[in-house]
C-alpha cells in the first residue's frame, strides 16, 4: 500500500491525479474501522489531515460560512464557528467520544454518507452546498445532489471535498438537533432531526436522519409551520400536527437498530420537540 501525506491542497490534488482510485484518508474514524474489519484494502491513500487549508473555515465576502472539510467535531463544537452553526455544534456533541470528535471531521462523515451521520440532516435543513474539487477544477453540489443513497455519493474518482457551504444563523434563528438511539452516548442514531427556525423569513426547515437512504427534508411540516407558528407571541398551535407531518415525510426501514415504526414514531416526536422547542427559545429572547 503507497500512502501519501501532503501538506498542501495541490499537492493532495496531484496525488489524486496522479492515482484516482487511491482512497482519501481524513480522521480515519470510518475509514480505518472498515479497513480492520477487511472491508476494504486500499492499494493507494491520499491522507489528508496535515492540509492545512482543509482545517479552515471562514465567512465570505457574500456571508457564506464556508467550512473546510478537515474541520473536526471539536472544532464544531467551539467558539465563534458553534455560534454561526449551532446545529452543527449540537450535531457534533452528539458524536462518539472526545477523541472520535478529535480526529473525525465534517467531510468524513460526508464521504462516508451514512444515513445515520449526525451532521446531515442539519446540512440538508440548511441546504448546504459541498465543495468538491480535482485536477480539473472546482465543482458545488446540493446535498441533495451530493448524497444520492445509503453510503452512496457523488463524487469521482480523484475527488476531494474541499469544504461544506451554508448560510450561518442568523441573530434570531435556533437550531435544534434531537437524536435518539439506544443510549445517551457513543450511539449511532436510530433517528435524528434537525429543526431550523428563522423568524425573520417566518420560516421552518427539518432534515431527518436514519429515516430514509439519505438525509430527508419534512416538506409538507415546513410548509404547515409557516402558517401555523404564531411568530410574534412564539407559540406553536398544534405542534402534534407537525409531528404527524414529519413522521410522515419519512421513509424508515427494519434493521439491526431498529423497526421502520418506531423509527418513524420516534422521528415525529424529534421534530415536534425541536420545533416546541426553537419556538420558545425565540419567546423567551423576547421576554
Ligand atoms: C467509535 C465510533 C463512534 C462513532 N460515532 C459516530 C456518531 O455518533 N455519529 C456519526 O455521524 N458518526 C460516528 N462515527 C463515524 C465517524 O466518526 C464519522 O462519520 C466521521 O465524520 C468520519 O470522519 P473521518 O474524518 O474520520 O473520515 P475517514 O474515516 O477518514 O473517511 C471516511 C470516508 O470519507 C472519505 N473522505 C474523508 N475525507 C474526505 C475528503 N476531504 N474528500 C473526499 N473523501 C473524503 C474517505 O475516503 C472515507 O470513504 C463513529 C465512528 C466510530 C469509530
Amino acid at each position: 500500500m503507497t500512502v501519501a501525506c501532503p501538506t498542501r491542497l495541490d499537492a493532495a490534488l496531484d496525488a489524486l491525479a496522479s492515482d484516482p482510485g487511491a482512497h482519501v484518508l481524513a480522521g480515519g474514524t470510518d475509514l480505518m474501522v472498515e479497513v480492520n474489519h477487511g472491508g476494504r484494502r486500499p492499494a493507494a491513500v491520499v491522507a489528508v489531515s496535515r492540509v492545512a487549508e482543509l482545517r479552515e473555515w471562514a465567512l465570505e465576502d457574500d456571508g457564506t460560512l464556508r467550512i473546510g472539510a478537515g474541520v473536526t467535531y471539536t472544532d464544531l463544537m467551539q467558539g465563534r464557528l458553534a455560534a454561526l452553526a449551532p446545529g452543527l455544534a449540537e450535531a457534533a456533541r452528539t458524536v462518539g467520544s472526545p477523541q472520535i470528535r478529535n480526529a473525525g471531521t465534517i467531510g468524513g462523515n460526508l464521504g462516508t454518507a451514512s444515513p445515520a451521520g449526525d451532521t446531515l440532516p442539519v446540512l440538508a435543513a440548511l441546504d448546504a452546498e459541498v465543495e468538491l474539487a480535482s485536477a480539473a477544477g472546482p465543482r458545488r453540489l446540493s446535498i441533495e445532489d451530493f448524497i444520492t443513497g445509503p453510503k452512496r455519493t457523488a463524487r469521482r474518482e480523484g475527488e476531494l471535498i474541499t469544504a461544506v457551504r451554508l448560510a450561518p444563523a442568523a441573530a434570531r434563528d435556533t437550531q435544534e438537533y434531537l437524536k435518539v438511539g439506544t443510549r445517551n452516548a457513543m450511539v449511532i442514531a436510530v433517528a435524528s432531526c434537525a429543526v431550523v427556525v428563522q423568524p425573520a423569513a417566518r420560516r421552518v426547515r427539518v432534515g431527518m436522519g436514519s429515516v430514509g437512504p439519505r438525509p430527508l427534508r419534512a416538506n409538507d411540516a415546513e410548509a404547515w409551520a409557516h402558517e401555523h407558528v404564531d411568530w410574534e407571541r412564539g407559540e406553536v398551535d398544534d405542534p402534534d400536527e407537525f409531528g404527524r407531518l414529519v413522521a410522515a415525510a419519512a421513509l424508515p426501514i427494519d434493521d439491526h437498530r431498529s423497526t421502520e415504526a418506531y423509527r418513524r414514531h420516534a422521528v415525529g416526536v424529534l421534530g415536534r420537540r425541536g420545533l416546541v422547542r426553537g419556538v420558545r427559545a425565540l419567546r423567551d429572547a423576547a421576554a
